[in-house]
């Protein structure tokens, strides 16, 4: 069920609950401003989820509130994710989703990052 990004931050997402270690998840990365895990329902032969360590929704919130040292720590840290998934190569697609429109599911940002595959076209009917 799509969320309305449009609400303020829940503590109670699921997202929130790994990034205190309340639920478990694979770890792929940490560093002061991100933390990526691998998706738990994989799309692609890579799939794997980006979040900033700061309280935001989406996309929208963070980049409106976001400091710039939390921006370029996050937008670092997904590059340096792919990079150590060795998907620079044969390259790989981003995707934030963002509201009712955009399929978004978990009130945490995230941009997913899908490889090691053709991914096709960007939309898919
Ligand atoms: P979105 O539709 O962009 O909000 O995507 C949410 C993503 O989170 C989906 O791809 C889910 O498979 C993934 N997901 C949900 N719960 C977990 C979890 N506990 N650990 C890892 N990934 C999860």
């Amino acid at each position: 069920m799509p969320i309305d990004a449009t609400l303020p931050y829940d503590d109670a997402n699921i997202f929130a609950k790994i990034l205190r270690g309340e639920i478990p998840s694979t770890k792929v990365y940490e560093d002061e401003w991100a933390f990526a895990f691998e998706d738990i329902n994989p799309q692609a032969e890579i799939h794997t989820l980006v979040i900033p360590k700061g309280r935001y929704v989406s996309w929208d919130d963070f980049s409106a509130k976001a400091s710039d040292a939390e921006i370029g720590g996050f937008v670092r840290a997904v590059g340096t994710v792919a990079r150590a998934k060795g998907l620079v190569e044969l390259g790989y697609r981003l995707l934030a989703n963002i509201g009712a429109h955009g399929g978004q599911e978990v009130s945490h940002l995230h941009v997913h990052i899908f490889g090691g595959q053709p991914l096709g076209r960007m939309i898919s009917a």
